[in-house]
């Protein structure tokens, strides 16, 4: 089973839910693909195992035997590619654009004009929190997209004789659907406030058109603030669980030491529902 978990937006408890449900399962892979600041590791203090350079393949272009026919350029959607011809006969290659799609060399009809390079993006960490195994991606900073990373993680690194949580970076972008594309079920965590709100409701926009299977965590959940129950009410979504707005857990969170054991039996009856529901 996959699970992932994702919010609207960043700050509102994805990875405090993402860590205390691994924690809560008998045999849980954790993988953060919250790849431009993950923190997974913060709370779940692996012991990294292997750290391996993660490149993405970009183009290389010879101009001694380009004939700047502009093909590379005019199949790149990302404008990453600039060709001028006669008389300046010259190439621009903008890499933080590129999103390594290859398409630019599968066109280029001249053998060794364009050849593709590897570059590095960041890195990836493996290792063990316990009885979680752990994986996490992280892009090297100024770099633009961790897409392909994303599936990398996924299509490498995950394994299916496991639970899977997917820890996912927040927002609608690329990011999110990468990470979410093809799994069992979506949790979205969102806080009781009208920013909170807002942001849930594009989530659920983006999880509606995927065609996933979802419901919600409240974060922060206070007995007489209604904003997100209403809500969930009127769309029929499920409210799997709500983590209490307290002061012990803001606390914990802070030293970094999130109180696990705690909640564990509260977060294997969300896995429970979320069973039920696939
Ligand atoms: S497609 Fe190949 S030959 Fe044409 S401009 Fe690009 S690199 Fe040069
Ligand atoms: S690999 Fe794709 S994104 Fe990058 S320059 Fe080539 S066509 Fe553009």
């Amino acid at each position: 089973m996959k699970i992932a978990i994702t919010s609207g937006k960043g700050g509102t408890g994805k990875t405090t839910i993402s860590t205390m449900l691994a924690y809560s399962l008998d045999n849980p892979q954790y993988i953060d693909c919250d790849a431009e600041e993950p923190n997974g590791h913060l709370f779940l203090k692996p012991k990294i195992e292997k750290t391996i350079p993660y490149t993405e393949l970009v183009p290389q272009i010879n101009e001694d035997i380009c004939t700047f026919c502009g093909k590379c350029a005019d199949a790149c959607a990302y404008k990453a590619l600039v060709v001028m011809g006669e008389p300046l006969k010259k190439t621009m290659f903008f890499d933080e654009l590129c999103h390594s799609c290859g398409a630019c060399a599968y066109v280029c009809p001249v053998e060794g004009a364009l050849i593709e390079v590897p570059k590095r993006v960041g890195e990836i960490r493996v290792g063990k929190a316990g009885h979680i195994d752990f994986v996490m991606g992280l892009l090297d900073v100024g770099q633009a997209s961790a897409t392909q990373l994303i599936a990398t993680l996924k299509r490498e690194y995950m394994d299916d004789s496991k639970t899977v949580i997917l820890d996912s970076p927040p927002g609608t972008s690329c990011t999110v659907v990468e990470t979410i594309d093809g799994v069992d079920f979506v949790i979205l965590v969102a806080e009781p406030t009208p920013f909170g709100l807002s942001d849930l409701k594009l989530s659920v926009e983006l999880v509606r058109d995927m065609g996933l299977n979802f419901g919600i965590i409240v974060n922060k959940h206070e007995e007489d603030n209604g904003l997100i129950e209403d809500y969930a009410q009127q769309e029929s979504i499920p409210i799997l669980y709500r983590l209490p707005f307290s002061k012990d857990i803001a606390k914990s969170y802070s030293n970094g030491a999130l109180p696990f054991e705690k909640y564990k039996n509260d977060f294997k009856g969300v896995i429970k529902q979320i069973e039920e529901r696939i």
